[in-house]
């Protein structure tokens, strides 16, 4: 081990910049290398994080000591003493630009705080032996890059499987696909045969499908377009042979967009966030980053990657806030804020194992909200009493056909067996249409598909859909021996209600007609996310077993705002008072008929939220996995008569943001 103790004389410190090169420079050596501030007397600090160097508080005049332990730990020690003694506000001419200070808010897409050199990922053409087909192996160039990408996808694909990632590993099984899609193959080796460059060609075909996806106007879709230009670069990478430069010290990714794969690609511990002057929080980008951990911001409009690279970023995934070349002043708030969340989070993570309940013992039961039974795991893991919500049309996505009954059957009763006969199920039947357009299934275009036909609608036109899937509930449900529950999406009229009922019916006699075993009931119930359910809330609670509030879209209804428009993010806060005094009718109504309501929207997994929902007499919440600790220790630190009084403060507020602030007078505080 080989250490140095040195002054620090600069006016600034080591505060961002020349951290940031301290960081850099350290991050060339192979040894291990920490930072002491002795004059403060802190722990010593690992100096290849920047926030590690920066919490290490160095200010001017400041006693600094520096070790290092490895192989190369005398170079270390050696390169990094003169760094910091040459010109201390821009050691060694590393950190790019001027450094003035800017502060932008895009969209949170992934929680955490992070600290760090902005790197701006690019193409290094030097990188790899180019394979360039000419214009007589064209063909054969592009089909055998096509090939290669698709086999690199996998196998990222793979070890996100290896991380339990399988969720999130379809994304890129799905983007393996495209790679060997004949419609992209095919239209490049269209476009060479015409004489276009291969690499320009396979560009081009990726670009015209992109483009096609966008033009739809479906922000779902719209995403997948960001997938299909990632394949297409990487084919082109693969045929000039470019590659990727990777950051050479742990690093923020600026970009206009970034291709979902690099998230996943980028060498671990090299990328720590993600800020972005476009893309959405819907996209795979952004998905990948939540579920790896990686801090991200989306949107942020006002950032120029370009500008940027080089100089220190600070990013705050849960606000959206992105700062170029932050001052002390943020580094400190921003550093606070991290540790007041870090302690919400361990006091949450400690409420696993309990049941969820108020601190004088009032019970609120804690669902998952799951897309697949591959997420039964994680949510029983995560303290989950059943499912509240279990997104079905996520089996009819990513596939040329619909899943059959007997695919069906296997996968509810999966599902059904994982939770056993104490854990409810509540499978919604498939809610396609709005924003989950199935392909194959050929439905008519529509202007407006949020008004459209969508969930229970389908089935006023045609039966079979949604009687295949309650035939496999019941059947499922029949060989796991517990009692199904079932709900609809987007139930709109008491007719809606009654259709659900009789197609019920149906298909139980369908089933005992072919033989399987069948339960004598299906416990059924109505989701209330349409403003005309709210108002037939009495009347439809005499029709059903319990009430399911979607506040999804029940705002987007009560506000007439779609959900998916990024521009009218401001009125997607289902903490309005305009929201909230809908939901208080259909609790008016479920109470009447003395059947139980559950919410399974956002809102339901949001603390603030939770507490307004319970405080409203909600009697289940459901939400992701990863949001129940949250909820759990939200609940432990408060009242029934401090959430009643929430709930009427807010049902007499006029803006979310009152009631948001409401909300946050009985939640654990963290620094804005
Ligand atoms: C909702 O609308 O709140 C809901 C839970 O359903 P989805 O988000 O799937 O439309
Ligand atoms: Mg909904």
């Amino acid at each position: 081990m080989k250490s140095v103790e040195l002054e620090i004389g600069n006016e600034s410190g080591l505060h961002a910049r020349p951290a940031a090169a301290l960081v850099r420079a350290a991050s060339g050596f192979r040894s291990d290398v920490r930072i002491e501030n002795a004059t403060l007397g802190r722990p010593p600090a690992d100096a290849k994080s920047l926030v590690g160097v920066l919490a290490a508080g160095v200010e001017k005049g400041h006693r600094i000591r520096l070790w290092a332990d490895g192989a190369d730990e005398a170079e270390a020690v050696e390169a990094l003493r003169k760094l910091l003694a040459t010109d201390p506000d821009d050691p060694a001419g590393q950190v790019k630009g001027a450094g003035a200070r800017t502060r932008v808010f895009g969209l949170a897409a992934a929680p955490g705080i992070a600290v760090g050199p902005a790197w701006w990922p690019a193409l290094d053409g030097a990188a790899g032996q180019a394979f360039r087909p000419g214009p007589d192996d064209a063909e054969p160039g592009i089909r055998s890059a096509a090939a290669s990408a698709g086999a690199q996808l996998e196998a990222l694909a793979a070890r996100l499987c290896e991380l339990d990632r399988t969720g999130e590993a379809e994304i890129l099984e799905a983007q393996a696909l495209m790679a060997v899609d004949p419609a992209l193959v095919d239209e490049a080796v269209r476009l060479a045969a015409g004489g276009l460059d291969a690499v320009a060609a396979i560009r081009a075909s990726a670009e015209a499908s992109a483009r096609a996806l966008s033009a739809l106007d479906d922000e779902l879709l719209a995403a997948r377009a960001a997938d299909v230009r990632d394949v297409g670069a990487r084919v082109a990478r693969i045929m000039s042979g470019a590659a990727i430069a990777w950051p050479e010290a742990p690093s923020i990714a600026v970009a206009v967009d970034l291709a979902p794969s690099l998230v996943v690609e980028v060498p671990p511990g090299l990328l720590i966030g993600v800020a972005l002057a476009g893309g959405s929080p819907t996209a795979h980008v952004a998905i990948l980053a939540r579920s790896l951990g990686i801090p991200a911001v989306v949107a942020a409009a006002g950032l120029d990657p370009g500008a940027a690279a080089g100089s220190v970023l600070a990013l705050d995934g849960e606000t959206g806030e992105v700062i170029l070349d932050p001052n002390a002043a943020d580094l400190g708030r921003l550093t606070d804020r991290q540790a007041a969340r870090a302690d919400r989070d361990r006091r949450a993570a400690a409420t696993r194992g309990r049941l969820a309940a108020t601190k004088d013992g009032r019970r609120v039961a804690l669902m998952a909200n799951i897309r697949s039974p591959e997420d039964a795991a994680r949510a029983i893991a995560a303290g989950a009493e059943g499912v509240g919500l279990f997104r079905t049309e996520y089996l009819f996505m990513r596939r040329q056909s619909p899943p059959g009954e007997t695919e069906q059957t296997a996968a509810y009763r999966r599902t059904m067996e994982a939770f056993g006969p104490e854990r409810p199920v509540v499978i919604r039947l498939a809610d396609i249409g709005g924003d989950k357009e199935i392909p194959y299934l050929g439905l008519p275009d529509e202007p407006n598909p949020f008004l459209g036909v969508r969930a229970i609608r389908l089935a006023h036109g045609s039966r079979e859909l949604l009687l295949t899937q309650l035939r496999a509930i019941w059947r499922a449900a029949g060989l796991a021996r517990v009692t199904p529950h079932v709900m609809a999406a987007m139930v709109s009229t008491v007719a809606d209600a009654r259709l659900l009922l009789e197609l019920r019916d149906e298909a139980r006699a369908a089933v005992l007609a072919a033989g399987h075993p069948c339960p004598d009931r299906m416990t059924t119930g109505l989701m209330i996310e349409v403003p005309s359910a709210a108002i037939l809330a009495p009347e439809l609670a005499r029709l059903a077993d319990f009430f399911s509030i979607g506040t999804n879209d029940l705002t987007q209804y009560v506000l007439a705002a779609d959900r998916g428009n990024p521009s009218l993010a401001r009125f997607q806060d289902a903490l309005h008072p305009a929201v909230l005094r809908t939901i208080a009718s259909v609790l008016a109504g479920a109470d009447a008929a003395g059947i139980p309501v559950a919410a399974c929207g956002e809102l339901a997994g949001d603390p603030a939220g939770a507490l307004v929902l319970v405080g409203l007499g909600v009697d289940e919440l459901s939400a992701d996995a990863a949001s129940l600790d949250g909820i759990r220790a939200a609940l432990a630190d408060v009242t029934v008569t401090e959430l009643r009084d929430l709930a009427s403060r807010a049902l007499a507020a006029t803006d979310a943001e009152t009631v948001r602030a409401l909300a946050g007078e009985l939640l654990v505080r963290v620094p804005d």
